[in-house]
């Protein structure tokens, strides 16, 4: 009993003095105010990752934890990155559960099957319509984004914008932030997308950045630009966010939360 009080006692002042240690040494470093951790923002797992028209993806990006999706869709062995596909499945049980019965149409798009998509459009056209993305533009390479529709969607040859009007769109685009989904080419964000509104195409970007772009209208061209741009005014306060990464990192790995026979919360310090 004594032993546990002293131990508890040791590592109390140890856990004072290295708290103590990290704002001292950090003393020029600003407070880090932005409503999403540092550990987000640093795009760890790639959630964040931006493609666009003028943000393309290199031929050789390709997710290397794609799987295969489990949850119903139009074609066998589609893909996804692990996190976006374990998501669907959260997704499409509570969507059924609502009474909305979805379907996976186009999942992970490799940067050479887009190639032979657009060219093929552009043979067929005679020209670039704008309706097939270039080789890299797309948000299918990022293995994070997906097009989802109603059964009745499914067996139409083309999709378009009157798919928002179907129950099941409308539940997708109320719901899926809290499965980390946000709907990536918003109707009224066309200029900054450069997309015509897809009501079908879902993104995931993880929880907590779905949750902050659907409370702020966000789509992923503005919430690139806002977590950007809150970056760099921290930076030119004095913030490094290589070292505040780096410190975030040795306190987890020395700091634990424990639970105790209580059922409290306290912290443990492993040397
Ligand atoms: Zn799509």
């Amino acid at each position: 009993m004594r032993m546990d009080t002293l131990k508890r006692a040791i590592g109390l002042f140890a856990c004072f003095m290295l708290l103590s240690a990290v704002p001292f040494g950090a003393m020029a470093m600003p407070e880090w105010t932005f409503p999403l951790s540092p550990e987000i923002i640093s795009n760890r797992e790639g959630y964040l990752t931006l493609a666009n028209k003028e943000v393309l993806l290199s031929g050789d990006y390709e997710p290397d934890d794609l799987v295969t999706l489990t949850v119903r869709k139009v074609y066998t062995g589609m893909q996804m990155r692990k996190a976006a596909s374990l998501a669907l499945e959260e997704m499409f049980e509570a969507a059924e559960a609502d009474g909305c019965i979805l379907y996976v149409k186009s999942a992970y798009r490799s940067y050479q099957t887009q190639k032979t998509m657009y060219s093929n459009r552009v043979s067929s056209m005679g020209y670039d319509d704008g309706l097939v993305q270039k080789p890299g533009a797309s948000d299918h390479q990022t293995g994070l984004g997906c097009d989802i529709l109603n059964l009745e969607w499914t067996r139409k040859e083309k999709m378009n914008k009157d798919f928002a009007a179907a129950k099941e769109a409308q539940w997708m685009a109320e719901n899926c932030w809290r499965f980390g989904f946000v709907i990536r080419y918003m109707e009224d964000k066309e200029e900054e997308t450069g997309i015509k509104y897809e009501p079908w195409h879902l993104r995931y970007v993880g929880k907590e950045a779905a949750q902050y772009m659907y409370e702020h209208h966000q789509c992923l061209e503005d919430f690139t630009a806002d977590w950007q741009g809150y970056l760099a005014d921290w930076e030119s306060r004095g913030g490094s966010f290589e070292r505040l990464l780096l410190q975030l990192n040795q306190l987890n790995d020395v700091i634990v939360l424990e639970t105790n026979d209580e059922g409290e919360e306290e912290l443990s310090i492993f040397y």
